[in-house]
């Protein structure tokens, strides 16, 4: 039994037939040659969602070609900003029509709530929009002081087929973090998603279809990270791979790409801190600390699930976080009231519990949850929200990415301190401050080695503001001008005006 707020299953309908999701290459839908499938039964409701074709090398290396083929003869690239603004302007209203249909399939598939599968659908719908008005303000920089007779001006160009790897935590809002910057460019892209959460992809290839992009320009490849992904890394016709998954899988796409030199982006884990001082707003930090690690099921590059608190506060705010963590309601993503949904597969449940149990058996006590729980009418793919204390640095349950919705507490009593255990760290995708000293919240920002650094707020994002991670939490940089910039090559034009010889 539990005292946590459990919410059972609602028995809402689901949809009649499995979702059917095939290849798209070169405007052709299609199955396997081999006729291969894989099926993706709901980690929350335990039937078959979507049956996906199951693609191979021969589909991969298919849809590189209609990509760079695509790219080749100028049909995108070719296009005035304006003309390709006006097709993202067309997805991004076809996205917003659909939002229902996405965010059912991405729950259903996923297991993460649905009021979160309709934000994460819209909020990328936004993404599209913005990155119509990038599209039209592709633009290099003159320089005007190389003397009299000289001027020399960058081209900016497409970089030219881009391979697309993306992951089963957030599938719809990750691709199109990539997808409609690396268009809005010019470039002509094959997109692989994860071979659990296909179906919104597909669909989007479907309402990209409806806004008339031209065939050939969006390629969708389904399958495995072998061999579908490896050849999409490798194939020396793909100009630059963008990837977001883990950081192992991270590294060997880096190698894969290495053959032939080409660009690499990626968007890696994180173990991201949240550093509490004493003088916060204290309640506000505690909602944070709650929304940040047990969003998404905790399954969040981003979760919040390292909070150092200052030791003169430590007990009194745990205890405050820890009656927070009960009234987060989970169960049924498909509750409107839902706020942690099921765990994306047993096995990634057992990983995380294994974390738990080695801290607990290393001397760490677990205040809160600490289990796999049964939802009435669903079943036990569910894990409690767990709050873990005494926890030192060196235990696993403190460097490594545990994704799930488990939160460890450190405590420190000097800033040096905090920075010290906030970048004693081999990630650094974000990290939070609270307090309501400018001082301390400046000198934690420029100090703590992350891509991003939240203060008195948490995994606030704009499609204005840049996004990635520094060390081994990514290369690159996603959202904003410069997500725009990472699918641009620079040409240097040297022009002499008027004749060398008087
Ligand atoms: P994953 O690395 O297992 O898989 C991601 C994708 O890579 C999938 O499509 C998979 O099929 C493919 N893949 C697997 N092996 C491959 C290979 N050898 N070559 C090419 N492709 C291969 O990641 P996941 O479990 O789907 O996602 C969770 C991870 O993603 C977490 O580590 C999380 O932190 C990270 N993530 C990072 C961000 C970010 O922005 N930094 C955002 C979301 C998720």
């Amino acid at each position: 039994m539990t005292d946590m707020t459990v919410i059972p299953s609602i028995g809402a309908a689901l949809p009649a037939t499995p979702f059917h999701a095939r290849h798209l290459i070169g405007g052709v839908w299609q199955d396997s040659a081999d006729g291969a499938v894989s099926e993706r039964v709901s980690p929350s409701h335990g039937v078959v969602v979507s049956r996906a074709a199951k693609g191979g090398k021969t589909e991969a290396e298919a849809a590189i070609a209609a990509a760079r083929a695509a790219f080749d003869d100028g049909r995108w690239s070719g296009l005035t900003g304006k003309a390709r603004a006006a097709v993202l302007l067309r997805v991004a209203d076809l996205i917003e029509a659909n939002v229902e249909r996405m965010a059912l399939l991405e729950t259903l598939e996923s297991g993460k709530p649905i009021t979160q599968s309709r934000g994460e659908v819209s909020g990328a719908a936004d993404l599209w929009r913005y990155t119509a008005a990038l599209a039209r303000g592709v633009a290099g920089e003159s320089h005007n002081a190389l003397g009299g007779d000289m001027l020399a001006v960058t081209l900016k160009e497409p970089i030219g087929v881009v391979s697309i790897i993306t992951p089963w935590n957030f599938p719809f809002w990750i691709l199109s973090q990539k997808l409609p910057f690396a268009l809005a460019a010019g470039c002509c892209c094959v997109v692989k998603p994860s071979e659990l959460t296909p179906s919104t992809t597909v669909m989007l290839g479907e309402l990209l279809t409806k806004a008339g992009m031209p065939d050939g320009v969006v390629n969708i490849v389904l399958g495995y990270g072998h061999p579908v992904g490896a050849v999409l890394a490798a194939d020396p016709r793909v100009d630059m791979v963008t990837f977001t998954g883990s950081t192992g899988v991270g590294r060997a796409i880096a190698a894969a790409a290495s053959g032939t030199l080409k660009k690499v982006a990626l968007e890696l884990g994180g173990k991201n801190p949240q550093v509490i001082f004493p003088d916060a707003d204290l309640d506000s930090a505690a909602d944070a600390v709650v929304f940040g690690v047990y969003f998404n099921v905790g399954q969040c590059c981003n979760s919040g699930s390292r909070i150092i608190v200052h030791a003169d506060i430590a007990e009194a705010f745990t205890a405050k976080v820890v009656d927070l963590s009960r009234k987060v309601a989970f169960g049924d993503p498909l509750d409107p009231n839902t706020q942690v949904g099921a765990i994306v597969s047993a096995e990634h449940g057992a990983k995380i519990d294994g974390y738990v149990q080695s801290a607990k058996a290393a001397g760490a006590k677990v205040v809160l949850g600490g289990g796999a729980l049964t939802v009435p009418g669903l079943g036990a793919q569910f894990y409690q929200p767990t709050v873990v204390t005494g926890v030192t640095p060196d235990m696993a349950i403190a460097r490594d990415e545990v994704f799930g919705p488990v939160l460890t507490v450190l405590t420190f009593t000097t800033l040096d301190e905090a920075l010290h255990l906030v970048n004693d760290a081999d990630y650094g995708l974000s990290a939070g401050v609270w307090s309501e000293n400018v001082h301390t919240c400046l000198t934690f920002a420029r100090g703590a080695q992350a891509g991003t650094v939240w203060t008195n707020t948490w995994m606030d994002g704009f499609p204005e503001v840049t996004f990635g991670g520094v060390k081994q939490s990514g290369l690159g940089r996603e959202i904003g001008r410069q997500g725009l910039e990472e699918f641009l090559e620079t040409k240097s034009l040297v022009m002499r005006i008027g004749r060398t010889r008087a």
